[in-house]
């Protein structure tokens, strides 16, 4: 078998820009990052029969560029993406998982002759890059990475610019349906059926209700302090203050320092509410906030002003980073 190993420097914005083998520079539509991005080594290896680096460092470049719009200061200096080629049935990935190791690692199952659109158009790249914005919490917190890798896998493809906004709400909106529609671990609380998910096959009930719990912290932190904070910016100061920190987390600990890093009462008040229940997405407030009306397959989205900025603040290419720099300027007054 075959094996092409690519070594990759992917800078974005006005960071340095050195490749190795590959054009490392990317247009994804989003707005220059922070000058202070550092690039990050990208290890690829692309699937057995495949002719050469594309389309696999293209579609690589645009999730990590995606998840950089969160935090500048993505959490690895080494990456490594092995990708296995198997029969798909026509799709372009069908699975993916992040590997934790010394050099963190992601794993996808692609179909060998996928075309870079096709790539793209998959929110698995996303989802496990996004899982690399948090330490793990460990497997009874299961819920706590699964549902931040599932509240970003959307609004992060819409922000690089693959789907439109409107589809990204649509998608994220059918993802919290399909969590209250999952058979599997209802009338549970999350506090149990976390650490069972596996054994009891409520990924999807686990996962979007997990999801559910980021969209009400980012709406409440971007509504209830005018857009200082966010989601995205209580991860890039963790980033700049704990990753590195040898620490075992778990979700109440992750909450307790983004929560010091932002605004402690919306994730604790957050947190208690996701725990009192059933472990159900809760998503009607945040949607009422978002101005997102579903009827179970299509979104409405109300045209106020408000509701327009909140979400264009959230799914908006380069958005994520327009924010950010007025957060900046704020904090330095
Ligand atoms: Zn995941």
């Amino acid at each position: 078998m075959r094996r092409l190993l690519l070594l990759l420097v992917i800078a974005l914005g006005a960071g340095p820009e050195v490749g190795l083998g590959a054009d490392a520079s990317v247009d994804n539509g989003t707005a220059p990052l922070a000058a202070s991005a550092a690039p990050i080594r990208v290890d690829v290896h692309p699937p057995a029969g495949a002719d050469g680096p594309e389309p696999w460092t293209g579609w690589i470049q645009t999730a990590l560029g995606a998840v950089r719009t969160v935090s500048p200061d993505y959490p690895v200096e080494r990456l490594t993406v092995r990708l296995r080629g198997v029969e798909t049935g026509g799709a372009a990935v069908v699975f993916g998982r992040v590997r934790r190791s010394a050099i963190p690692a992601l794993e996808f199952y692609v179909d060998p002759q996928a075309e870079l659109a096709a790539l793209n158009a998959d929110w698995r790249s996303y989802h496990e890059a996004a899982h690399l914005l948090i330490p793990f919490p460990g497997n009874r917190d299961i819920w706590f990475t699964e549902g931040l890798a599932s509240y970003y896998q959307y609004l992060l493809q819409a922000r690089a610019g693959m789907i439109s906004e409107h589809e990204s709400w649509t998608e994220l909106a059918r993802g919290f349906q399909r969590g209250f529609d999952d058979p599997q671990g209802a009338e549970r609380d999350l506090r149990s059926l976390s650490p069972r998910m596996r054994q009891l096959r409520a990924y999807r009930r686990v996962y979007w209700t997990g999801a559910a719990f980021f969209l009400n912290v980012d709406v409440r932190l971007r509504t209830e302090t005018g857009g200082r904070h966010s989601l995205d910016s209580a991860l890039a100061a963790f980033h700049r203050c704990c990753m590195d920190r040898r620490s075992r987390w778990d979700a109440r600990s992750l909450i307790q320092q983004l929560g010091e890093l932002s605004v402690p009462s919306i994730w604790r008040q957050e947190y208690q509410a996701l725990m009192k229940g059933p472990a159900e997405p809760e998503i009607d407030r945040a949607f009422a906030a978002l101005g997102i009306g579903f009827d179970g397959r299509s979104v409405a989205l109300d045209p106020n002003p408000r509701a327009t900025a909140l979400r264009q603040s959230i799914s908006a290419p380069g958005s994520a980073g327009l924010a950010r720099r007025v957060v900046d300027s704020d904090d330095r007054q």
